[in-house]
């Protein structure tokens, strides 16, 4: 038969099946007929074509009805379920659809919606449901942050003492009857009752040290109805989601998993229930716990961010159970090693018993790209190497199948065949790059001088005022722009044209900055459309995708770029745009970078070597551009690192080792400067208490930090005694919000600064990236930051 390529099925809906052309005669009835143990845990919600996006967003814009978001809703739900149910997968789950969330779901679930937003009971509409999610003309949205060390944001409940709970949304039932109405008979599954409180927080008002757990006996009762109710509606299975059990957690809350499932028995009995978790290994403690709570027959583990919970399973499982096997990533795009998966999945026969070995992916599929089908841009080559969820799909299907004696021979062959044609690619290995990247490892890279040395270095050459004001990079992106970029890139204007254009948008940024009198300038970034991907794209060993998008949140999705092979800078890549800028002013001009460990974490990364490997590889990369920055006459060079923060791994057993080579990493990118050139970070978080230390050991000399958002929560570990000698410019105004500062408010704030950090390492900017925000409101609040920062600059000259 021949192997299934992504690109001879033209309906993105539905992928191959892999069967074999005739039931093979010989094998037992109960293989040949049924389908084999194979589940999906959860699966993008999106659409191919983001359709649920386009649908969202045009609802929310009054242009479309209700009716219209839910036909793209219901028929989005239909051909997900068909193409699993073709694909042959047995446990195809429901309820891992949403409008937005499904952390929000839950709390709409359980009715726990919070006082503003005047909800008075019965199920809950779409526009409380909205509201929640995005706020309303007079009430704001909920908080949103980070599910796991993912780059998907969920609504953060908010909960207390007296938060009245409901079964208020029926959701979970409905998707599961609207299943059974097509033929599907699916997992209805929920979020785990233990795994909502702990991810929830205090509502407004309540104590901090509240404890949310305590709620559990106020949200059993639901959960027992929503179960009562699918049980009626005929399902068999129910799947709960509880990833939290990866996480360092106390013997308080372990118990908490004891006594919910405990509480949650009799309601559960009759139905198969599995207890889903995943993104990383869990911790022995938390294992025992699991395996043993009671009413539950099945666990689901993430076998690829989780290789020491293999050990667990190995020496003990409880007999009886079934096993859930996550060995197909959910979290990359990389096509399975099959034969290595089907290895693992027949050792743990041995252990859980033939007959209740089920294959799964790692995590739901939500956090890798849809559909390879859609995919134009890519050559055959790289997709062979590539797997989305579509493709996915059918390699949880194609082991279930090899599990129970019905290998496809062709397809495990293609597949054989793609892996070994990725591994001798001479487009993956480049040896120079190897070598270099080799040489760095147990080696350190600092700058020879410290730092105060080099600000007085510095500061000779730069002859900046106190308090130095700057901004953190990007200018408005104007429509304009946007096409400029989108014209040139599509071919459609010249070079000439396109860089006169641009050159025309720093000059008027350039002169704007100096009108305001801001001391140390950017160029606005107009020539990047995203801080990875111009990177990526003039870096080799990346790939672009037309359509993998992955939702970060709500209807936001984001499309990473693919790393496949060793990373190399051909080319200098921002010096042509720098250099330009620079000639325009007599004030210093920030080059401006991203660096490599938030290029690292906003990309789909190779899974044939270790991150830091790859990190270290986009390092040398980035070096090479600061040091022709650097030759070109740039004298301050920011290396922004977003998303360092963010890929700090969920246990902390493991932070250590990534910290150390996360900041290693950054070193290694300016490790080689002169003492004269500033180096400048940026970071998109305040709450970076926890990893002040590292933050201090990447030794840049000025940091800028978001700041204004958190209630100035950074301050707080100045407060508490932590010394910094760098610059430091906490963010002074908040640039995610239209609202305009005015100058008190901002001159308040710096100095709140001053109470807590030295007079001569503070600088004032906003919090981040002035990219999303109108020139209408960019303009007053420069200005407003400018003079606050000039009134403070002439009240430390009168105390002297
Ligand atoms: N230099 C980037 C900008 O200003 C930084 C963006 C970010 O921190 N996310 O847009
Ligand atoms: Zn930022």
């Amino acid at each position: 038969m021949k192997p299934p390529n992504p690109s001879d099925f033209p309906c993105s809906s539905s992928p191959p099946t892999s069967r074999p052309p005739h039931p093979p005669a010989l094998l037992p009835r109960s293989t040949v007929q049924g389908k084999m143990a194979s589940h999906i845990v959860g699966y993008p919600r999106m659409g191919p074509k983001r359709e649920l996006k386009f649908a969202l967003e045009s609802f929310w814009d009054g242009k479309s009805s209700a009716e219209d978001l839910e036909k793209v809703a219901t028929d989005l739900r239909s051909s997900i379920w068909k193409q699993m149910s073709e694909a042959g997968i047995k446990y195809i789950p429901s309820n891992t659809f949403s409008y937005y969330d499904q952390v929000l779901d839950t709390t709409a679930m359980l009715g726990a919606v919070p006082e503003r937003y005047s909800w008075t009971g019965g199920e809950i509409g779409l526009s409380t449901y909205f509201s929640m999610a995005r706020g309303n003309a007079t009430v704001p949205a909920m908080e949103m942050t980070k599910w796991f060390d993912t780059n998907y944001h969920f609504i953060v409940p908010e909960l207390g003492p007296s938060t009245k709970f409901s079964y208020a949304s029926h959701k979970a039932v409905s998707e599961y009857k609207e299943a059974k109405a097509l033929g599907i008979d699916t997992v209805p599954v929920l979020i785990g009752p233990v795994s909502y409180l702990l991810l929830s927080k205090p509502a407004k008002g309540v104590e901090k040290s509240f404890s949310l757990l305590s709620l559990l006996g106020s949200i059993l009762p639901i959960y027992k109805e929503v179960v009562a109710e699918l049980k009626a509606a005929g399902a068999s299975w129910i799947q709960f989601d509880e990833p939290t059990l990866v996480k360092d957690l106390d013997a308080h809350e372990l118990a908490a998993f004891s006594s919910a499932y405990a509480e949650l028995e009799s309601a559960l009995s009759g139905l198969n229930v599995l207890i889903e978790t995943y993104f990383a290994d869990i911790p022995a403690e938390s294992y025992k716990i699991l395996t043993s709570l009671s009413g539950v027959t099945a666990y689901g583990f993430d076998l690829i961010r989780g290789a020491k919970t293999l050990d667990l399973i190995r020496s003990s499982f409880p007999s009886g159970k079934y096993l859930f096997a996550g060995v197909v990533d959910g979290r990359n795009i990389w096509a399975d090693d099959l034969a290595a998966s089907l290895s693992t999945l027949q050792s743990l026969e041995a252990v859980a018993g033939k007959d209740k070995l089920v294959v799964s992916t790692s995590c739901s599929l939500m956090h890798t790209a849809v559909d390879l089908v859609n995919e134009t841009k890519l050559d055959d080559e790289i997709k062979s190497w590539l797997a989305f969820a579509a493709q996915k799909v059918v390699e949880v299907n194609a082991l279930a199948k090899a599990l129970a004696g019905q290998k496809d021979e062709a397809y495990f062959a293609a597949n054989a065949a793609a892996l070994a044609s990725r591994k001798s690619s001479p487009r993956v290995t480049n040896e120079e790059v190897q070598k270099a990247a080799a040489a760095l490892k147990g080696s350190d890279h600092r700058r020879a001088t410290n730092v105060s040395t080099r600000l007085d270095a510095q500061q000779k050459k730069l002859n900046l005022p106190v308090l130095p004001t700057t901004t953190i990079g990007s200018f408005p992106q104007t429509v304009e722009l946007r096409r400029v970029r989108r014209e040139y890139k599509a071919k459609k204007i010249s070079e000439e044209e396109y860089v006169s254009a641009i050159k025309e948008e720093i000059s008027k940024v350039v002169k704007i900055q100096e009108e305001l009198d801001i001391d140390v300038l950017v160029h606005g970034e107009p020539e990047r459309n995203d801080m990875v991907e111009y990177f990526g794209e003039q870096l080799s060993g990346f790939a672009f995708t037309a359509n993998g998008w992955v939702q970060s949140y709500g209807s936001r999705c984001v499309k990473p770029p693919i790393i496949y092979g060793d990373v190399s800078r051909p080319n200098p890549m921002t010096v042509f745009w720098s250099k330009m800028a620079q000639s325009m002013t007599s004030r210093p001009m920030k080059g401006m970078l991203t660096g490599p460990v938030t290029i690292l974490n906003w990309s789909f990364v190779r899974n044939d070597q270790p991150r830091f490997e790859t990190c270290y590889q986009i390092a040398l990369a980035i070096k090479k551009e600061v040091e022709d920055l650097e030759a070109a006459g740039i004298q301050v060079i920011q290396i922004d690192e977003a998303a360092l923060r963010e890929g700090l791994p969920l246990r902390k057993s493991e932070h250590a080792f990534y910290l150390d080579w996360a900041v290693h990493s950054f070193r290694i990118t300016n490790c080689g400067v002169q003492d004269t050139t500033q180096i400048h970070t940026h970071m998109c978080y305040s709450n970076f208490n926890d990893i002040i230390h590292s933050i201090i050991d990447m030794d840049a000399d000025v940091i800028t930090i978001e700041n204004s958002r958190s209630d100035e929560k950074l301050l707080s570990v100045f407060r508490e005694g932590v010394k910094y000698g760098a610059g430091i410019g906490p963010g002074v105004y908040d640039i995610h919000s239209p609202r305009i500062p005015s100058t008190e408010e901002i001159a308040d704030r710096i100095n709140k600064m001053l109470a807590v950090l030295d007079t001569n390492i503070l600088w004032v900017n906003p919090d981040c990236g002035l990219k999303t925000r109108k020139y209408t409101e960019v303009k007053p609040a420069l200005t407003n930051m400018v003079s606050a920062t000039k009134l403070i600059r002439t009240q430390l000259a009168s105390a002297k």
